[in-house]
């Protein structure tokens, strides 16, 4: 790979897993690594969580994929070459897309892959194989807040300013995240400030916050409007900064009149006064911010949800200011740039609309294509995983750095849809729920074995730099998909194994798009720049780069944000009696994802070795369970068994999972089909479930 350093060199890269990044530094030591944290890196000063802390032990798991495995006609997946296995993975892609045409083929990508690897992805998908059919995971965490981020401010980067700004805040409110337990280094920056939190249990987050506001599942849309509705009554709206920066605060207003306090109590459950608390807090501070998660994005009306917080920050004069600001917490390792660069169904590198022609003729000249010959829009992910093996849908998958099988709602469906194609060829650097339904496996390097760069929560580009090479037999992304290009015909040029070239690449299909890298080069990163996009080209090659968006102007054309009318809707399920209980899914500190990865590292399996289900005690009577025992958790798609953790602050209606489990365990056998309208958002964070003590078969 390239820059691999020489024996016993120091290696500065950034965590394996989530979107903080944190910096980390390595020494090669046996067959792994020796770690410790960046004390430099601002947004970790020398801080890792616990997974941070353990990553190396994933680069010496004894369960490594090192060979490619195809499966035979017993049914069991052996080990093969890899010119066996790449000529017989585009064999079988060439039947099937003879027999359905080029969208007969779907690819599924991953909010992890490094920038690189994501733009190699897009661009095999577009040009090698010309189908439509490509969505990635991301669109399972982070769409409904990019949806609603590009409709208010005309783009989309999860903090529009440094993670470092926020320690200054005297005041911020988080709706739907939990950074204590998902990325605890982040609470070094949220020492000083007085926290708001919105979320329906009482985590590790809230335990630290001035104010916890704790809505019913799905309903923290109306929970925004009546926040909205009181910064309107109560005369705390920035009319300066509405008038002069933003349009819709009439419109957005006529959505919020109904919401008054008592009626925002009846549905939400949070009391009036804590409202009325929450929003002069946040009003009369100096300096401010307002953070959505997960919490309240992972719903069928997610978008409408963060508009309604985004809403609520502009009424404040939020945004766009120095000391002041909304954004969003990015979950997955490379969750902001791998939205940027073209893994997403309807878009291009650089952020482009795949519809939009100026695009098209752009990218398919930096590809040396016929910008004619390029795909239209794809299906969302969900859509894309529901339509596996129907007719009109593709029949044969490619999937880089997922593990729907354990990540996407409504899981059994979604594994019987897998199970039922022609081919499902999945790239992974274990092996996992999904590899286990493969056709072929193709072992690839993972994050301390190869270059390339991510862009963190903050729109920072971050180099990712090998300390080993990968292990005999294993391949990196980007040379598994030169090897299949080539085999379907594809001059070699076009699909480079040096990620400095992707990268070269990259910069040149985003420039002049609304994520813009073209200034943005190994070299700067290299010499210790810190580069946010968007970074165009500058006749001197140094343009600085953009830390802070917004303070002049929002990046629509007319520069002003934009309020949204959002209206307040059920949740696609609510609790009847045959299902009495919302069920919520999220995180534990332990594990990342599906926990293909964190479950194989023995420290973090021995903190969170299985699934659990947390219960308010009297719930817990009331259905007979007790804590340690096992349960029976149904919801109208099926059931799960966890072990029942009994949480006295827990709503009583509302029972929690992580979703990091496999098996009988997983949370997302309960969860359900419904897609936000706009983002394609499977609501994971509510669904109604009954729960009864286990009864063994
Ligand atoms: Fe890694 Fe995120 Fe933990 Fe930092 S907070 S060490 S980036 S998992």
């Amino acid at each position: 790979a390239d820059g691999t350093p020489g024996p016993g060199a120091e290696v500065a890269t950034h965590c394996a897993y989530c979107a903080l990044q944190c910096g980390t530094l390595l020494r090669p030591s046996g067959p792994g690594v020796e770690l410790e944290p960046s004390p430099d890196f601002p947004v970790n000063r020398g801080g890792l969580c616990q997974k941070g802390w353990t990553a190396p032990a994933l680069l010496t798991t004894p369960d490594r994929l090192r060979s490619p495995l195809v499966r035979g006609p017993g049914g069991e997946l052996a080990p093969v070459g890899w010119d066996e296995a790449l000529d017989l993975v585009v064999a079988r892609l060439d039947r099937v897309r003879e027999t359905y045409g080029p969208d007969g083929v779907g690819v599924f990508g991953g909010g992890g892959l490094t920038n690189e690897k994501a733009y190699a992805l897009g661009k095999f998908a577009r040009v090698a194989l010309g189908t439509s059919q490509i969505d990635y995971n991301g669109r399972f965490c982070m769409s409904s807040a990019a949806a609603a981020g590009n409709a208010a401010f005309g783009l989309d980067r999860g903090l529009p300013f440094p993670v470092t700004d926020l320690g200054d805040a005297d005041v911020v409110l988080l709706a739907g995240a939990n950074p204590a337990e998902t990325m605890p280094p982040l609470m070094r920056h949220l020492v000083h400030p007085r926290l708001i939190v919105i979320d329906p249990r009482r985590t590790r987050t809230a335990e630290q916050a001035a104010l916890h506001l704790q809505p019913a599942p799905g309903t923290d849309l109306a929970l925004a409007l009546g926040l909205l509705h009181l910064a309107v009554t109560e005369n705390l709206l920035d009319k300066e900064y509405l008038d002069t920066r933003t349009t819709g605060i009439d419109a957005a207003w006529q959505y919020a009149l109904p919401w008054w306090p008592e009626r925002v109590e009846q549905v939400t459950g949070v009391p009036v006064e804590d409202q009325r608390t929450a929003v002069r807090m946040l009003a009369e501070a100096g300096r401010r911010y307002l953070l959505t998660g997960r919490g309240v994005e992972q719903h069928s009306k997610g978008t409408d949800t963060t508009a309604a917080f985004i809403n609520l920050a502009l009424a404040l004069g939020l945004p766009g200011r120095t000391g002041s600001g909304y954004g969003c917490l990015t979950g997955q390792g490379n969750g902001q740039g791998g939205r940027e660069h073209g893994q997403k169904a309807d878009q291009l590198p650089g952020y482009r609309m795949i519809t939009d022609p100026a695009a098209r003729a752009h990218v398919a000249r930096v590809w040396g294509v016929d910008p004619a010959s390029l795909p239209g829009p794809g299906r969302s992910a969900y859509e894309l995983l529901d339509a596996l093996g129907t007719p009109g849908g593709p029949r044969a998958l490619l999937v880089f750095g997922s593990n729907p099988v354990v990540s996407a709602p409504n899981a059994a469906h979604i594994a019987r849809r897998l199970a039922a194609l022609d081919l499902l060829v999945v790239a992974d650097l274990v092996p996992s729920e999904t590899t286990e339904l493969a056709d072929v496996v193709l072992p690839v390097a993972q994050w301390a074995e190869e270059d390339g760069t991510t862009t963190s929560l903050e729109g920072r580009v971050l180099r990712r730099r090998a300390a080993l090479t990968p292990p005999a037999g294993v391949r990196t992304d980007l040379e598994v998909l030169h090897g299949l290009a080539v085999r379907m015909g594809q001059p070699a040029h076009r699909f480079p194994v040096s990620p400095r070239t992707v990268f070269d690449e990259l910069r040149r299909a985003s420039s002049g798009g609304r994520a813009d890298y073209a200034g943005i080069s190994y070299e700067r990163l290299d010499a210790g720049e810190a580069l946010y996009w968007p970074c165009p080209d500058a006749p001197d090659g140094n343009h600085p780069g953009t830390p802070r968006l917004f303070l002049d102007r929002f990046a629509h054309a007319d520069g002003r944000a934009r309020l949204a009318p959002v209206e307040h809707r059920d949740a696609a399920e609510t609790p009847d009696t045959h299902y009495p209980l919302h069920a919520t899914t999220g995180r534990v500190l332990a594990h990342y994802q599906s926990g293909a990865q964190t479950r194989r590292v023995p420290e973090l399996l021995a903190a969170a070795p299985g699934a659990h289900v947390e219960i308010h005690p009297g719930t817990a009577a009331r259905f007979g369970l007790t804590e340690g025992a096992l349960a029976e958790v149904t919801s109208a798609r099926g059931s799960t068994v966890a072990r029942v953790r009994l949480v006295p602050t827990l709503r009583t209606d509302t029972v929690f999972l992580p979703f990091h489990f496999p098996g009988a365990g997983r949370a997302n056998l309960l969860t359900g089909p419904a897609l936000d309208p706009v983002s394609g958002m499977p609501e994971f964070k509510v669904c109604a479930v009954r729960v009864a003590p286990w009864q063994e078969p």
